[in-house]
Order: C-alpha cells, then structure tokens, then sequence
C-alpha cells in the first residue's frame, strides 16, 4: 500500500462532502519577520475546526459498499473529524475512550452524532475496543495518520497551497504522526519539485524527528505540550507516514514550549487569530531562526482552534502555564 499523487487528486473530489477549501491569507507581521511573503492557511476555518475532517472525509467516502459504520479511538482532532464525517455520510461511528477522558470531550464527540464507548482506563485499552469492534463487529477502523486515504486527504492542502500561491518556495507543516506532512509533500513536491517543506514540531516528546535521526519508528515518552496535538507516537509498526517523511522532508525542525507561547501571542496579538498551540509552531520556527535561509515566500498551516480556552486566555495575558511537570513563566506579549 502507497499513496500516490492521483489519489491527493481524487481526494479533492471526495472531500468537498466534508471539508471546505480554507482561505490562505498573508500575515504582515510575520511577512516583516521573514523578508518575504508569509502566508497562514487557515484549516481553523473547516467545520469541527481542523484539517483532520480532509482525511477522515476522504477515508469514509471510499469504504466498500456495505460497510456496517467506522471506529476509532482518538479523543482529540482525529475523533471529531471521524465523528462529523461519519454523521455527513449517515455511517455509524463509534468513537472508544479510556475513563480517563474529560466529560467535556465525551460531550463534544457525542454532540457529533458518534457512540461513544468508555474503556478501560488507557488509550491502549481504548484502542484494543476499537480493534475488537473493527474484528466482531465489522467496522472500519480508521487510523489517524497512518493510511493512505487520510494521507491523501491530508495532501489536498499541497494542492490548494500552489494553486493560491504558484511562488511558494518554502512550506511548513506541524508535525506529528506525519499524514499532513507526508500528504503535502507529496502533493507540492509533484507541483513543484524545488519546494522546500518542513516539518515542525515541539521538543518534548517528537516522535516521528527522534524515528527520523534514529533511521526507523521509536516510541517516546509522551509529555504534556502547549501543542497538544502533537503529542503521541508514530507506532513501532509504521507502515506508511515514517518512510514518506524521511523521503520527503527537507528538514524537520524543534520549537521549544516558549517560543510557542510566544507564537500563540503573536497570532493574537499580531493577526488577531485564535489557534491551537499545534498550529503556530511554524511562526515559532521563523521567529527563532531555526528555518535557514528565507528566499521566498513561505506558507505556514494553521492546523486547528481547538484549545482549552482557560490556557488560551491564561498565555494571551501573559500569565504562566504550568502543564504536568513543566511551567512555562508568564510574559507579556512583546512585539
Ligand atoms: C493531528 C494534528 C496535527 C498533526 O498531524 P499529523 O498528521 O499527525 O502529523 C497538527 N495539528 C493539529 C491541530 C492536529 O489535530
């Protein structure tokens, strides 16, 4: 199993039942910063609030006839995207979680229309529901980075992305499991084979950089982070996202828990934008002079706005964070 450039190509046609094709917009500031065009695509703007609706769109639109419905066991991003699609198709989901969950996400999976089945009191426990429900009961499993038809949906940004902004000389792309980076890769690079992308991604705990310096899929540790979405492994199985980023990336490239505070205040303050922690680790990248050379214009995604609210206010105002074992100190917001 690969992906291929043809199906990002019939992915965008699949999408449209569930995605919206989001704007790209410049950013001044951060244009100042760069020396060149700076540009956000704003993935914030799809239906549940992140680009993962491209890829669980494009994964439900091609299930056989017949299929009884679809599981997964994600309680961030991937599991409102599932959820949504799901409800858009009339396809049964059934989403697993440990106990361990807060209710408010409970409530916002189910609010989508999903079952919600509470498991045992890990994520691993939870995933092993799904899997038995996927084996007894015959639906479809669908994984949150590591399959072609997400991927592909994933991709459909590299496609969008040169379409808006044919000069595009450098992208880059928050980084986790890797579908959105691989996908985007491939697209951008078949559009235009001298684009640079980047992935970009917290320090603490970055599992598909540490499989990539280490030449094959390792587990870490897995810590809190402001970018939350990042957080979790690429699986020592992985079969599919680990090779295309090694292949396809040009660099893959660290951010620190304090430059993405100070990203998030930039967004704010700068573009008066609302944005995961997940989603401006590229302006954290560029502020910190970890991308080389700039040498044309850049376009960054705003992968998604789904964040705690109460530490969305508390580092806009310069207050600290403190996340399990780590405290980032407050600062107000310098331009
Ligand atoms: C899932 C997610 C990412 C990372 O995507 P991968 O395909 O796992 O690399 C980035 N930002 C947000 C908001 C996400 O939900």
């Amino acid at each position: 199993m690969t992906v291929e450039f043809s199906d990002i190509w019939a992915a965008r046609a699949n999408i449209t039942k569930g995605a919206v094709r989001s704007p790209l917009v410049p950013s001044p500031f951060m244009s100042r910063i760069a020396g060149h065009d700076f540009f956000l695509k704003l993935e914030t703007a799809q239906p549940i609030g992140a680009f993962k609706i491209r890829g669980a769109t494009n994964a439900l639109v091609n299930l056989p006839e017949g299929t009884a419905g679809v599981t997964c066991c994600s309680t961030g991003n991937h599991g409102r995207a599932v959820a949504y699609a799901a409800k858009a198709l009339g396809l049964r989901a059934v989403v697993c979680m440990s106990s361990l969950v807060p209710v408010a996400k409970v409530d916002g999976i189910r609010a989508l229309g999903a079952e919600v089945r509470i498991v045992g009191s890990s994520q691993d426990d939870a995933q092993a529901e799904s899997s038995r429900l996927a084996r007894e009961e015959g639906l479809m499993e669908v994984p949150p980075f590591d399959n072609a038809r997400v991927i592909a949906g994933q991709g459909t940004i590299g496609i969008e992305l040169l379409e808006d902004c044919p000069d595009l000389q450098t992208i880059l792309v928050p980084l986790s499991g890797g579908g959105l980076a691989a996908g985007i890769a491939l697209a951008a690079k078949q559009i235009k084979p001298g684009i640079r992308v980047i992935g970009v991604t917290m320090d603490r705990g970055a599992a598909m950089y540490q499989s990539i310096r280490a030449g094959k899929p390792v587990a870490v540790e897995e810590v809190p982070s402001l970018a939350d979405s990042l957080g979790g492994g690429i699986g020592v199985d992985n079969r599919l996202t680990f090779a295309m980023c090694r292949d396809l990336l040009d660099d893959c490239v660290l951010v620190s828990e304090e430059e993405i505070y100070d990203a998030m205040q930039t967004l704010y303050y700068e573009d008066r934008m609302v944005a995961e922690g997940a989603s401006v680790v590229g302006i954290a990248a560029v502020k910190a002079g970890r991308i080389g050379p700039i040498r044309g214009p850049v376009a960054t995604i705003l992968t998604g706005r789904n964040l705690d609210m109460t530490v969305f206010t508390d580092v806009v105002s310069g207050r600290s964070v403190t996340l399990g074992d780590k405290t980032i100190e407050g600062q107000a917001y310098v331009p």
